[in-house]
Order: C-alpha cells, then sequence, then structure tokens
C-alpha cells in the first residue's frame, strides 16, 4: 500500500511550468475539476444572498482570534486538556514530526490511518512516518490515489485533481488486490471502500487535521465528505490531531459562521456530508473512540506573520477557491507551484515556508487580475501580499541581474520625464520594426515572453503624443 513518498518536484518554478503547459492531459484534468467548482460555487452563492454579510462576519472572526491569539491559544489549551487530551506545542516542522513520530514509537505503532491534512504535508508527515518504518494508509478518497501514485497534492481540497478518471483505473489496477472489476466511477469506490476499510479496523493510530480548533471548549473540528475522518479517528486507540495556530475559533457558534463560507467556497455544497467535534478521547460510558488524544499545535511561521506584512494570510481557511479561479493555477496545476500549498494562497505562502530565495518566482507568476482577492470568503487581499513579496525580492536583491538592471533603468527613466519622452520617441519606432501584421512575434532579449504569446506592435505614435495633438486642434 505505501508508495514511496515523493517530495514536490523541486526543479526551477520555470521548468516545472513549461512541462505542465506542455501536458494536454493535465489541462484536461484541471479543466474539468476547475470549471466544475467555479460553477458550483457561483450557483451556490447565487443562493445565499447573505454572502457579503457572512464574508463581512467571517474576516472579523479571524482578525480577531489573530489579534488575540495567545490569549485564544491558552484557553484552548485549558479546555483540551481538562477533556483529557494532551497538547504539544510544536514550534517548526522538525519539531512537529518528532513530537508525531514520538508518540507513535511510543505506542508501538505498526499501522497509522491518516485523514487528509495539509499541515501534515506541510509538515512533511507522511516521510517522517516512512522514515520511523510505520505503514500509513491515507484514507482520503482522492489521498488514496495520490499515495497509490507516489505524488503529492495538487490541490488543497482536491489533491488529486491532476489526476483524470482513466488514469486512476490504471492506479487502481495495480495497487488493489483484486483490481476493481470495471473501470466505472462507482466500482472503483467500491473497491477502494474494501481496501480502505480493512486498514481503518486494524490501525494503531488515527491521525487527522483540524478545521477549526475551538477555544471554549478544547474541541477539535474536521468536515469531510467521505466519512473517513470519523474512521480515522475513531477506532484506533490513540488519535493524534494535527493543526496550524491559526485555526483557532472563539466557540463553536464562530466554527459554524466559517463553515458556511468554507463549504460554499470550496466545493458550492451548503454543508459538508459530515461535520464532527472531537473533544477529548473516549469517556468511561462512551461506546467508542480513542483511548488517547494528543493534539500538536504547530506554528512553523505563523506567529513571524503575524508581525509581518503577510498577517492577513493567516485568516485563510484553506477553502481553494482562489486556485479555482486563478488563471496561472489553471494553465499549470499544482505541482508545477513546487511548494506545499499551490495556487494564489500557497504563492503567498511558500515563501514563508521555504525561504523567498527558494521560490522568488511564485509572486512574480501572478498577472495581477485580482480574481483571487474577489473570490476570497475571508478577504485577504492576495494581490497586494504578492507585491509586497516583490518589493521585498527587490530589496533583498534576489532577482538576476538583467532583471534588475533593465528595471533599474526603467526605474530611472521614469523619474526624468524628459528622459523618458526622449527614449520612448526612440524605442517605439525601433520596436516597431520587429512587428508584422499588429503583432510583434520575436523580440531580443525578451524570448521568455515572446516565446509564448505575441505582443501588440506600439502604434505609430505614443498616447501623450496623440493626445497632445487632440488639445492642440481643439484650440
Ligand atoms: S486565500 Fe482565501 S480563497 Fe484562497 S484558500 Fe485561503 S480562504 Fe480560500
Amino acid at each position: 500500500m505505501n508508495a514511496p513518498f515523493k517530495a514536490p518536484f523541486k526543479a526551477p518554478f520555470k521548468a516545472r511550468a513549461a512541462a505542465a503547459l506542455a501536458d494536454p492531459v493535465l489541462k484536461t484534468a484541471i479543466d474539468r475539476t476547475t470549471g466544475n467548482a467555479e460553477r458550483k460555487r457561483a450557483a451556490a452563492l447565487a443562493a445565499f444572498p447573505e454572502f457579503e454579510a457572512a464574508r463581512a462576519r467571517g474576516q472579523a472572526i479571524k482578525d480577531h482570534v489573530i489579534a488575540h491569539l495567545g490569549h485564544y491559544l491558552e484557553m484552548f489549551e485549558r479546555n483540551a486538556t481538562a477533556r483529557g487530551a494532551q497538547v504539544h506545542w510544536a514550534g517548526d516542522d522538525a519539531e512537529a514530526r518528532a513530537i508525531v513520530t514520538r508518540i507513535c514509537l511510543a505506542a508501538d505503532a505498526r499501522l497509522v490511518t491518516r485523514a487528509k491534512s495539509m499541515l501534515g504535508e506541510e509538515i512533511g508527515l507522511p516521510h517522517a512516518l516512512a522514515d520511523a518504518g510505520i505503514e500509513r494508509v491515507e484514507t482520503d478518497l482522492a489521498e488514496h490515489i495520490i499515495q497509490l501514485a507516489g505524488e503529492a497534492p495538487s490541490h488543497i481540497i482536491w489533491p488529486a485533481m491532476h489526476r483524470t478518471r482513466e488514469q486512476v483505473a490504471e492506479l487502481f489496477k495495480t495497487g488493489h488486490q483484486p483490481p476493481p472489476a470495471a473501470e466505472d466511477p462507482a466500482t472503483m469506490v467500491q473497491s477502494a471502500r474494501r481496501v480502505l476499510r480493512e486498514k481503518f479496523l486494524s490501525a494503531d493510530i488515527g491521525i487527522s487535521g483540524a478545521n477549526f480548533l475551538v477555544a471554549d471548549t478544547g474541541a477539535t473540528c474536521t468536515v469531510t465528505n467521505e466519512g473517513n475522518a470519523e474512521l480515522t479517528t475513531t477506532p484506533p486507540r490513540i488519535h493524534i490531531v494535527t493543526a496550524g495556530i491559526e485555526k483557532l475559533v472563539p466557540s463553536t457558534a464562530h466554527a459554524l459562521a466559517l463553515l458556511r463560507l468554507l463549504v460554499r467556497s470550496a466545493t458550492g455544497g451548503e454543508m459538508t456530508q459530515y461535520t464532527t467535534f472531537h473533544a477529548g478521547p473516549k469517556r468511561p460510558g462512551d461506546a467508542d473512540g480513542p483511548e488517547e488524544m494528543h493534539i500538536v499545535l504547530v506554528d512553523n511561521g505563523r506567529t513571524k506573520m503575524l508581525a509581518d506584512e503577510f498577517r492577513e494570510m493567516l485568516r485563510c481557511i484553506r477553502c481553494g477557491a482562489c486556485m479555482n479561479h486563478c488563471v496561472v493555477y489553471r494553465q499549470i496545476g499544482g505541482h508545477a507551484y513546487g511548494g506545499t500549498y499551490p495556487g494564489p494562497m500557497g504563492s503567498v505562502l511558500t515563501p514563508v515556508l521555504d525561504g523567498l530565495a527558494a521560490s522568488r518566482d511564485l509572486p512574480n507568476a501572478c498577472t495581477m487580475n485580482g480574481r483571487c482577492a474577489e473570490v476570497c470568503p475571508v478577504g485577504i487581499p492576495i494581490p497586494t501580499l504578492l507585491r509586497a513579496w516583490r518589493r521585498r525580492s527587490w530589496r533583498e536583491g534576489l532577482e538576476p541581474g538583467p532583471v534588475r538592471a533593465g528595471i533599474g533603468l526603467w526605474a530611472q527613466l521614469a523619474r526624468r520625464p524628459r528622459l523618458y519622452r526622449l527614449a520612448t520617441r526612440i524605442g517605439l519606432p525601433a520596436l516597431r520594426l520587429f512587428g508584422k501584421g499588429g503583432w510583434i512575434s520575436r523580440l531580443p532579449l525578451a524570448g521568455g515572453w515572446t516565446d509564448h504569446r505575441d505582443l501588440p506592435r506600439p502604434a505609430a505614435r505614443s498616447f501623450m503624443d496623440q493626445y497632445r495633438a487632440q488639445q492642440k486642434a481643439r484650440k
């Protein structure tokens, strides 16, 4: 069952993007899923006239918690502990991995089931469990598919969205014993259910993430449409939750207010099939539940974000709407981004997690059309945050020499209007020499642009020249 975990593809972003663009099957898979998601979200919002009010409330809830994070973290720890859970604090991904592995080894766990959690991917949990010799079984259907393929998720809601149904059928043929009797979705799902049921019942530990951490009850909340989180967290004797500290909400009512936004933005539904609150381990008299519950609260750069210009990103409820509506994501898919989180939100988060030097291409891979901010259910100004990364990249001198020289020259000209006018007077006619039929399809030193798209040939006279001429004619 355990295919080797492959770290995200680490070639330079441009090479990954070029490979993705050259893959027509990938494009078909992306179009199917994101197109559907876009339509369903639009329909859900059309039937939800109070969306703007709910969005303002969601934003206010997240801002309030972020402003009082210490207070709510302490409240959560106190209440979770009172309910019998053990709370652990992890400053970074290495510490989080070490805590989870230690709990697994102390329990002599051989088999661990896992419900989908992007935080688990962020801290490299699949890799750590494999290194510790522990069998890991992903129980979300899409995660099951990518585990069979030995891949990382390409979307935060649909981790296997880059795979077509035909490709999944091939994976199940070799990954399931016996293989599914047919290739239709119902038969394949039935086959996955049979394979996973065995694992649910024999796992030593179940690991889940949390969509919300409820401070005033100490409960964690998970939402799924398959019920796999319930089967992951209930039968095993130990339940481990890994969650980022920004998942806190003051109360259950606040979690439900955010859930209305999350589900509509993610899948276009009104409510998930399963919404489960886990409040401590099994108590005397309970029919089922784990004997131990551990909650690992992970910082991994979040408190640093609190103090800088990326603070608003901590509002993110991981709905995936920004990637479904992103013109770049819809061309290249999630793996091309190279980090745990793809798309617009990933382009803000990856430099926090992996460092700007390793990911400076991501904030630049954006057309700034603003669609992501428009659809974000908690009003995160993603383009503004991407521009902040671009500014920081410039300040830190991370751009390649020719780019710095070109932008530096332009900035010098832009500050000197006379010189700028002179340069355009010389430059525009020169540029026109490269154009044919209204378009420029090749330009020296600009292959990065013209290899993939044509530039419109500049007009014979600049806007300012035309404006001045018009003004003169009016007098
Ligand atoms: S940034 Fe906004 S739209 Fe994107 S995943 Fe987060 S909450 Fe959803």
